[in-house]
């Protein structure tokens, strides 16, 4: 500083960066970046293991009593843990005082949420104690938590380095915030979080300017353009073994415990491989100019609950595509696409085994395109006589090579195509010839 800001005072200093850093996030992007912590020693698990520990019994203490949650919770060495049926001294080795500022800051913010939540009428508890705590915050770059992309490790505050995979994913030009120490069934983790120019973002080429999608049950979607996507991860014969298996063991027993971390461990692989297939299809569908689709309540869902109810199937894709696409276009539930016929506008009466739109006006469809070419018609707010055009817009070879690009790569995902998107005004025939291009596993 020195002679540039002489007057300005420790706390003045840091609001006027807050206040720059806040103006700069407006023109950023955020990413966040998984990386896995590698080649772990036993002395390096049992420092992890104490960390998780030690953030449980701080927090715990905390929630006990929420008072302390005033005191200067950074230079607290010793808590009181409820051991049995008597409370013992231990120690606080292995966190760092901004780790332990950051767990009480998480612990304000829950019970402001919940505050929120009562005032508004809702029947809230107090904030329970926890039997695990399987993440630690680490807020401040450089302090917390560093990365090194040479020699491929982080260093954290007091736990040391770890040697990480993953650093490749991030660019050169991001820049690196706060980040996240978890803990899940196949090993250690770090999330980080990123901030990108606006600018960098948007190199992507486009197939096409707009797409409407219709979005059916469990985890089928239909574009306007009449590709269809399947995207089912089905529970594996291994998950369902381990179930019956953990059944079968005795409440508390060592075995028991074994087959639950074996199971939690399969349940995180599926969620991956949901997650890897929702990833695909938004990754498919940000190369279109807009994409229009139905939400269920465009004002419904709390900030509070929504990210991590439905994290997988549909819901989890609507609300990822809401939150992570600037060229999403919700439409209302409430207006009716699946009996519309789009060509006229004309209400039909269609049955669950209807398949096919076949309208008096002559326009003839497959059901759930229909749904998709008026959602897409409606998003983009056209008339009837303006979206003529919309419905005999060919599947390009672009897209569809694009398509079996993105999507064929997961075997989960299975896409097909309605043979000729742009003849289905014309055409007379019943017109689905669905080209498997990707086989799901059994
Ligand atoms: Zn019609």
């Amino acid at each position: 500083m020195g002679m540039n800001a002489p007057l300005m005072t420790k706390a003045e200093r840091i609001k006027s960066t807050l206040r720059e850093t806040k103006k700069r996030r407006k023109t950023q992007r955020v990413f966040v970046y998984e990386l896995k912590l590698q080649n772990l020693s036993k002395r390096k698990i049992a420092l992890l293991e104490r960390a998780f520990l030690e953030a449980k019994w701080l927090y715990n203490w905390l929630v006990s009593d929420t008072n302390r949650l005033g005191m200067p919770v950074y230079k607290v060495r010793e808590v009181e843990v409820w051991v049995k049926d008597h409370y013992e001294q231990r120690e606080l080795t292995v966190l760092g005082s901004q780790i332990k500022r950051a767990i009480s800051n998480r612990i304000k913010d829950n019970l402001r949420a919940l505050g929120q939540l009562k005032r508004n009428g809702h029947k809230v508890g107090a904030l329970k104690h926890k039997s695990f705590v399987n993440s630690i915050p680490l807020e401040q770059y450089g302090k917390t938590h560093k990365l090194d992309f040479d020699r491929k490790s982080v260093r954290i505050q007091i736990l040391g380095t770890f040697r990480v995979l993953g650093l490749h994913q991030i660019p050169e030009d991001a820049e690196i915030a706060n980040a996240v120490l978890m803990r899940k069934p196949s090993g250690y983790y770090l999330h980080v979080t990123c901030y990108r120019s606006k600018d960098h973002c948007v190199s992507v080429d486009k197939i096409g300017d707009a797409v409407g999608v219709d979005f059916g049950i469990s985890s089928k979607l239909t574009l306007s353009n009449g590709i269809k996507i399947d995207f089912e991860v089905r529970e594996s014969i291994r998950l369902k073994r381990l179930q019956r298996k953990l059944s079968k063991k005795r409440m508390g027993s060592k075995n028991r415990e074994r087959v639950r971390f074996l199971l939690n461990k399969e349940h995180e692989k599926l969620e991956r491989r949901r997650r890897d297939a929702q990833n695909k299809i938004l990754a498919f569908l940000k190369r279109y100019g807009k994409v229009v689709f139905q939400d269920d309540c465009v004002k419904g869902w709390s900030s509070l609950w929504g990210s991590s109810i439905h994290s997988s199937g549909i819901g989890g894709l609507k609300s990822r595509l809401r939150h992570s696409l600037e060229t999403a276009i919700p439409v209302e539930r409430i207006v009716t696409t699946t009996r519309e016929c789009f060509a006229c506008g004309l209400r039909h009466e269609l049955s669950l085994s209807d398949r096919v739109v076949v309208c008096e006006c002559g326009f003839r469809c497959d059901r759930d395109v229909n749904a998709a070419l008026v959602i897409l018609r409606k998003g983009l707010r056209l008339s009837l006589d303006q979206a003529v055009g919309l419905g005999r817009s060919e599947l390009t070879p672009l897209e569809s090579e694009t398509a079996a690009r993105i999507l064929g790569s997961n075997p989960h995902i299975c896409v097909s195509f309605l043979d000729e998107g742009g003849s289905l005004l014309r055409r007379k025939q019943e017109e689905t010839t669905p080209i498997r291009i990707a086989r799901r596993r059994p």
